[in-house]
């Protein structure tokens, strides 16, 4: 039988934005020492509007650059791929059919147009990346054959409610990470913006995984919370996994804790919730 300090308190998560999915999770809630955050859709919005975008040879105008990477990024998911495939269509750029399109994971993706190689990918993709990144941008390149002709910057927003998240639990001594696909300026922008405590940049799904091995056994009691399929294998290795309610149904199936209402701040809440309830047990 589920004592009844525990069936009250999963109500109480219940009303509080928490679908607690696996109860031992729950339980564990109040020994996380580490909590470890996805960047984009986690402790921000998850939507990107195209800033700028340019050429860098001569032959090609920037018009083109966008251009080729709408042909490619129409077939991609990625919310990179959504505001770029938002901007072209606000230009009335006409859509152009690539072939074999791959999705390169935690890089990018890339596709076969009139003959050349067209590829849309991550800023430490190119061997010397020629733009130079801004505070807050997330940056891709388009290359042709390998070699980058132009550029797109894009621009996301931190969630209104994620400042307060990372101050709540840092109150509970909990320490945070940031851990993104996404460049290093970008996660240093917002690691900084909301006091962080670390972040890692440019970090591949695996190699999320393996960050969270790393803290559990250097003795941190991990928690990550993330929304994205690249999310999931670290979710299902963290002592507890927390996915985002408006993220991927990988990362809720995978998760322990499901955030229904896509809050940051109902991380915070969870681990209160936690210690207040198995304190009243033993
Ligand atoms: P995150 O951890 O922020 O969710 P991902 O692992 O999904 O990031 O992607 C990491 C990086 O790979 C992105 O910041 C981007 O530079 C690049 N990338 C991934 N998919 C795409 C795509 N469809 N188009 C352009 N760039 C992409
Ligand atoms: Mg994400």
């Amino acid at each position: 039988a589920i004592p009844l300090v525990v069936a009250k308190s999963t109500a109480l998560a219940a009303r509080n934005g928490l679908l607690i999915r696996n109860r031992t999770a729950f339980e564990n809630a109040r020994k996380i020492t580490t909590l470890v955050f996805d960047k984009t859709g986690t402790l921000t919005v998850g939507q990107f509007a195209v800033a700028r975008f340019e050429a860098l040879i001569g032959d090609v105008t920037k018009e083109e650059v966008l251009r080729l990477a709408y042909a490619l990024e129409q077939s991609s998911e990625h919310p990179i791929a959504t505001g770029i495939v938002a901007k072209a269509k606000e230009l009335g750029i006409s859509a152009e059919q690539a072939g074999k399109i791959t999705a390169i994971t935690g890089k990018g993706i890339t596709a076969e147009l009139n003959g050349t190689t067209i590829s849309v990918v991550s800023p430490n993709a190119p061997q010397n990346p020629p733009e130079k990144i801004r505070a807050g941008e997330t940056l891709v390149y388009v290359l042709r054959n390998e070699t980058p002709i132009g550029f797109i910057a894009l621009s996301d927003q931190i969630r209104p409610e994620s400042a307060e998240a990372i101050r709540t639990l840092h109150e509970q001594n909990i320490k945070t990470v940031l851990l993104t696909g996404d460049n290093k300026v970008v996660a240093e922008d917002v690691a900084r913006t909301l006091g962080m405590d670390q972040f890692f940049a440019e970090v591949l799904p695996h190699e999320k995984l393996e960050k969270i091995a790393q803290l559990q056994q250097s003795g941190e009691f991990v928690a990550m919370t993330g929304d994205g399929v690249n999310d999931a294998p670290a979710l299902a290795k963290a002592d507890v996994g927390i996915a985002v309610g408006s993220g991927s149904d990988v990362a809720a199936e995978t998760a322990d804790i499901i955030l229904v209402n896509s809050n940051p701040k109902d991380v915070a809440s969870l681990v209160l919730f936690g210690k207040a309830t198995y304190r009243k047990m033993v």
